[in-house]
Order: C-alpha cells, then sequence, then structure tokens
C-alpha cells in the first residue's frame, strides 16, 4: 500500500530523534497516552520517543478485509473505523485502551481467540522502529525473523509504528448465551466441545465460585429480540448469573468488560448505584488506569496485602487441575477463562513460549490478597503451578522469576540472536531486566 505523506513525515522526525538519542548513548522508553503495565515502568534517564501520534488507521481494504493502523492506535478508535464498514479486527483485546502495537509486543486474546488465535497471529506485516533509528518492514516473507520474533518482546527489540492486520465481518449485533456449570470437569469438556464448533463466533467464561461458572457463548445476529446496555447502570459481569440469553450490539459485546474493567471497578465503589449515577463519564478502563498510576505513585504500598494481577495460560487438559489450585490456593473471585487456540505458523513464534496448534485456557485474576508471608509469595506459587502445567504467563504485570527460570520458559538462543541482529547496541533493555524486576 501507498504510506501518506503524513505517516512518513512523522516517521522521518522519529527515526532522525531515536539515532540522535543513540549518538548521545542514552537508552530509549516510550512516551504514549494510555497503558495497560501493572509492573512499574522505569523511565529515569531514558530518551523518550513521542509515539502519541500514532494514533491512526492509514487504510482499510473491505475486499481484502484488512486494516493497516499506526501501532500506538487503540483498539477503541480502530474497532470505531472498522464497523463503519461492517467489519472488526479478527481480535479486539477486552480494553478499549490497549494498542495494536501494545498487543503484538504482548500476547494479546480475546474471546475470538479459540477461532483466530491470539493477536499476533491475525498480523500480515509491521514496521518496527529499531534503537538506531532505521524502520524495517517484517513480515512472513521479509525479514521473517523479526516477524516471528518479536510477539512478545515487549518493546525490547524495537517499537512496531505500522501493522496490517486480518479484519472479518461484523453483523449489528451479538446475541450471548450464558450457560451455568458447578463443576469444572464438565465446563472444561464444554469448553474442548464449542472451541470445535466454527458456526460460534465467541467464546469465555466466567468462575463466581468453585461450585458456580459459566460459559458465555457469542454469535453475530442481524436482528436482537431486545438490547441490553451495560454501559452506565447494568452491570454486564453480574448479568451473567441473572440471564441465560442477551443481545448486546456489535460494539457493546465487544466493550462488555471495558465499563467495569471486568469487575475491578468495585475498588473504586462505583459498582454502588449512588455513586454510579453520578460517575458515568468515570466508567471505562482509561479512568481506572489513570486512578491507580495516581494512587500508587501517592499512597506507597502499606504491606500486608499482596497484590496479584496475573493472566495465565494453561493447556485445556490442565485446566481442571489449574482451577482446583486457585481455588484453594489463591482464592481469588471472580476469574476470567478466556480459550483460545494456537496456530501453526511452520516455523513457531520465537519469543513465545505457547506451542502450535493446542488449544489453551487462559485464566485472568486480578486482586489484592490479605498476607502475613514474605513478599510475592502468592505470585510465586502461581508462577511454580504454571510451569509444572506446561503453561506461560503474560509478562505484562509483575513476575517473580530467577533468571535460569525465565530463560528455561523463554528461548534464550534466539533472543540473543534477534538482540545482536536488531538492536546490537543495547539501546532497549534485555527481556528479563525489562519484565522481571526485584521487588
Ligand atoms: C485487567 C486487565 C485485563 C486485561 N485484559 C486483556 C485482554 O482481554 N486481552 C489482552 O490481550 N490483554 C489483556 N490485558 C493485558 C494487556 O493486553 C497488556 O498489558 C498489553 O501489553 C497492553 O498494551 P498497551 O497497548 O496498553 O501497551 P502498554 O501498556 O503501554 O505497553 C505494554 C508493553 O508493550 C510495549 N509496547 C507498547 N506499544 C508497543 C509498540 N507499538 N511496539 C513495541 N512495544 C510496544 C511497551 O514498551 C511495554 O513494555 C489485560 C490486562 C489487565 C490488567
Amino acid at each position: 500500500m501507498e504510506l501518506t505523506a503524513d505517516y512518513l513525515r512523522k516517521c522521518e522526525t522519529l527515526a532522525a530523534a531515536v539515532s540522535q538519542a543513540k549518538a548521545r548513548g542514552q537508552r530509549i522508553g516510550l512516551r504514549k497516552s494510555t497503558s495497560n503495565l501493572f509492573r512499574p515502568r522505569s523511565q529515569a534517564g531514558k530518551y523518550l520517543v513521542d509515539v502519541r501520534d500514532f494514533n491512526r488507521v492509514l487504510a482499510i481494504d473491505p475486499q481484502r478485509m484488512t486494516a493497516d493502523v499506526e501501532g500506538m492506535i487503540t483498539y477503541e478508535t480502530l474497532v470505531d473505523e472498522t464497523l463503519r464498514y461492517g467489519l472488526l479486527p479478527a481480535v479486539v483485546p477486552q480494553l478499549k485502551t490497549i494498542t495494536v502495537g501494545g498487543a503484538v509486543s504482548g500476547l494479546g486474546i480475546e474471546s475470538s481467540s479459540f477461532k483466530f488465535g491470539l493477536v499476533h497471529e491475525t498480523v500480515e506485516e509491521m514496521e518496527i522502529l529499531l534503537g538506531d533509528g532505521r524502520l524495517v518492514t517484517c513480515s512472513c516473507r521479509e525479514n521473517p525473523d523479526l516477524f516471528f520474533g518479536f510477539p512478545n518482546s515487549y518493546g525490547t527489540l524495537g517499537y512496531a509504528l505500522r501493522l496490517t492486520i486480518r479484519l472479518i465481518p461484523a453483523k449489528p449485533y451479538v446475541r450471548v448465551t450464558h450457560t451455568g456449570f458447578t463443576d469444572p470437569d464438565s465446563c472444561f469438556a464444554r469448553i474442548a466441545e464449542r472451541c470445535a464448533e466454527s458456526a460460534l463466533d465467541y467464546l469465555d467464561g466466567t468462575i463466581f465460585s468453585a461450585q458456580e461458572m459459566y460459559l458465555t457463548e457469542g454469535e453475530f445476529v442481524q436482528n436482537a429480540a431486545s438490547i441490553s446496555d451495560y454501559t452506565y447502570m447494568d452491570i454486564y459481569y453480574k448479568s451473567i448469573q441473572r440471564k441465560s440469553e442477551d443481545w448486546l450490539t456489535a460494539k457493546d459485546y465487544i466493550w462488555r468488560w471495558d465499563t467495569d474493567w471486568f469487575w475491578c471497578s468495585k475498588h473504586f465503589h462505583v459498582q454502588r448505584p449512588g455513586i454510579r449515577r453520578l460517575f458515568k463519564w468515570a466508567l471505562n478502563s482509561r479512568t481506572y488506569q489513570r486512578i491507580m498510576r495516581l494512587s500508587h505513585s501517592l499512597l506507597p504500598d502499606s504491606g500486608g496485602t499482596e497484590s496479584v494481577i496475573q493472566d495465565v495460560d494453561i493447556p485445556i487438559v490442565s485446566a481442571p487441575e489449574f482451577f482446583d489450585f486457585l481455588m484453594s490456593e489463591i482464592g481469588i473471585t471472580p476469574v476470567w477463562m478466556c480459550p483460545f487456540k494456537t496456530r501453526d505458523s511452520g516455523r513457531g513464534w520465537d519469543l513465545s513460549p505457547l506451542q502450535p496448534s493446542q488449544l489453551y485456557v487462559n485464566f485472568g485474576f486480578w486482586d489484592v490478597i490479605p498476607t502475613t508471608h514474605e513478599k510475592g509469595h502468592f505470585n510465586r506459587k502461581i508462577e511454580r503451578k504454571t510451569i509444572e502445567l506446561g503453561g506461560a504467563k503474560g509478562l505484562y504485570s509483575t513476575a517473580w522469576y530467577d533468571e535460569t527460570e525465565f530463560w528455561n520458559i523463554y528461548d534464550k538462543p534466539r533472543y540473543t540472536q534477534l538482540k545482536q541482529t536488531y538492536d546490537p547496541q543495547d539501546v532497549f533493555p534485555d527481556l528479563y531486566s525489562k519484565c522481571v524486576r526485584r521487588h
């Protein structure tokens, strides 16, 4: 595709600034307007690459069903644009402020991932800004080492400034059905069965307790019997226990978890009707993130609790065992379940520890646990159990691995090779030191 003059001009400015920073021997960090990181982000002494302007759709091709986008476009903006064409990105992470570049540089998923895989598996091409100011295009044909090495690199090889991603046709509404289960075995058996079903468009689940869990199936429909609205007084996650069938607009389905940050908005008391009524404008992940960041900087950790914010991917065969562990030893509820199936890229994704063509269940749990144990007690337990069950966890939050353990999970020789080729002077930190900080 032909790139716009605006995009090329912005790239030129950025590339020049980055190569000057490199000449000064400065390390590089990102300046963004939003973030969904839950681990400390140290920017001290770094030259901050201002990418806030890389937030646009460059082109949508309804025939090929692709979108060419700038790397820091939020999914909120992107979904608004694609829906004008009756299309949606094949995989849309559940929070409005997640950006396409951020989702690829982590391992983004959502409730269509049982069908389309992870976010990076829906990418056709990327343009990466390297630490010396060079721009490199990569795809499975052009610079394939960078294309297959970039997912899960968390900005330690370069920054994705432009991506071409696949779209799917949407319909105006999504009909959802919530099916309750009282035991995990039948719930996971049903997941395996439904993931083989191509007629289904979306599938995720919610665990309320060891004896109460639901699977939510979503299907695009042209018409709706009635339309629910979970953007204000009604709370989506509570509706799951109340209703067996429901209809949302396609857009509201995509953002159903954003209004209450799944259920984490409870920490801001906005699930109380009296307070909620006054704060319609605040009911979104952008506001919660801002408040959280501010409260962390104003209120230092007072001890007595451990923050457990994790997304853990477990092969479906071991999901019942992880479920039991989670309920008996961690005790956080609700828990989000998102089945996803990796695809076989033919050569693997270098920094992804996930096996190809395998069905996983992502367990997302985000809360604080009162504790008298040493720091990191619960997070370490989760990491050990995940390793034991052949799973992996997202690196967007705190990690406690020691270096040997970490590089047993992630492919050190491949990573070293990628670093030598694309960041030989270590302008960016290395993956272990970036994602695993001593707490
Ligand atoms: C409550 C909660 C729910 C979540 N739900 C989901 C979910 O449903 N689906 C899902 O996929 N994820 C989910 N996440 C995780 C989220 O996708 C990751 O945190 C993701 O990396 C955030 O992307 P971001 O765009 O906000 O990037 P940031 O938070 O700004 O950055 C994340 C990391 O990526 C790097 N990075 C950012 N942009 C780029 C770029 N363009 N090129 C290279 N590196 C870059 C940054 O340097 C940083 O290391 C959830 C997290 C939480 C806390």
